[in-house]
């Protein structure tokens, strides 16, 4: 019946391809630790990023295949189709749309895998693929030698993620497809978790603005991009606050030791997190607060996520515009407004 022409893929093959990936991954990354400097090292973290990424969208590919019973129409679902899409009739008086014209040598990206996975209700956690991929491209690209402490984050996240998939999805056990690999990723993920737990304790004491402690969840060491960063000891024994003593407070990294402002790491995560980058062309997300002076007024959510002022007037009671922390000495009216009032009252 159908007409287009595809390359036929070997369902097994790929699932094989795809898990001697994910376990080279996992090796890669066991050696990562055991070089002669005592840094580890970055070759192997580059090549166990690449490696894990690859594997987990062949997983996903081979899920996909796997879903569809006819090879050709499960391999049409992989590989890029053509662009054109006609009608042609299905011989029984209705129409049947096919792609016209052959699917390109390519397999899907990214972005169409997950088109796929959604139009196939199958799950998978891809906030931990963009993750992966973001740290594929800062490796190859930007800042390798940051690469093992980011890896080390990746790798606890990526173990749930998979646990789920494979076990729910594929209705396997990890530990039968993923063999040593598995047992390296469990130990290294209850690892990772018990110190992150032990510093999230930690910052409990050490008065984060209210506001600001689901930022501090996401933020990064500013010197190796992990997130397993404490309250700095001497501030927290000293009895200090971040919100009332931030001059005298750090963070500690615990990888790479690194020691520096907890409330500049806050700060510019807040801004990375919602978006505003200075060369961007657009009104800042993020401005400075006229209360408290700190960089941490959330334009969007009219609050200041370090001293929690919000605006009293939130827009123009005459023509409903929205209002700036600038208006806020205008009565409840827009600077428009504010002037032509002011010139109606001379009068
Ligand atoms: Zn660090
Ligand atoms: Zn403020
Ligand atoms: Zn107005």
């Amino acid at each position: 019946m159908t007409s287009y022409k595809v390359q036929e893929l070997d369902a097994n093959k790929l699932r094989e391809n795809a898990l001697t990936s994910i376990r080279l991954g996992i090796e890669d990354f066991g050696l990562t630790k055991d070089h002669p400097k005592g840094e580890g090292d970055p070759a192997r973290a580059l090549s166990s990023i690449r490696n894990l990424f690859a594997g987990v969208l062949l997983l996903l590919k081979y899920k996909i295949l796997s879903s569809v019973e006819d090879p050709k129409e499960a391999s049409s679902l992989i590989f890029v189709p053509p662009k054109n899409i006609q009608p042609i009739p299905d011989g029984e008086g209705g129409i049947l749309w096919e792609p016209a014209g052959n699917f390109q040598k390519g397999t899907i990206d990214v972005d169409l895998i997950k088109k796929r996975l959604d139009s196939f209700d199958i799950s998978f956690d891809w906030a931990v693929i963009q993750e992966l991929q973001k740290a594929r491209n800062n490796i190859e690209h930007l800042h390798p030698e940051n690469s093992l402490n980011e890896l080390s984050g990746l790798i606890a996240q990526l173990f749930p993620a998979l646990r789920i998939f494979i076990e729910e999805e594929m209705s396997e056990r990890p530990v039968e497809i993923l063999e040593t690999a598995w047992p390296i990723m469990l130990a290294h993920a209850d690892f990772y978790n018990g110190i992150l737990k032990e510093c999230r304790e930690r910052w409990e004491a050490a008065g984060v603005p209210t506001l600001l402690q689901s930022i501090l969840k996401i933020s990064q060491c500013d010197n190796c991009s992990s997130y397993l960063i404490q309250p700095d000891d001497e501030a927290l024994d000293d009895g200090r606050s971040v919100e009332r003593d931030e001059a005298n407070f750090d963070y500690a990294c615990r990888e790479c030791g690194d020691q520096q402002s907890i409330a500049d790491l806050l700060i510019s995560t807040l801004h990375f997190h919602h978006g505003f980058h200075p060369t961007d062309d657009v009104d800042p997300s993020v401005a400075s607060c006229i209360w408290c002076d700190h960089d941490t007024f959330v334009v969007s959510d009219l609050k200041c996520f370090w001293c929690e002022a919000e605006l009293d007037y939130k827009q123009c009671y005459i023509c409903e515009e929205p209002l700036g922390q600038e208006d806020q000495l205008n009565n409840g009216m827009c600077g428009y407004h504010a002037h032509v009032f002011e010139k109606v009252m001379k009068e």
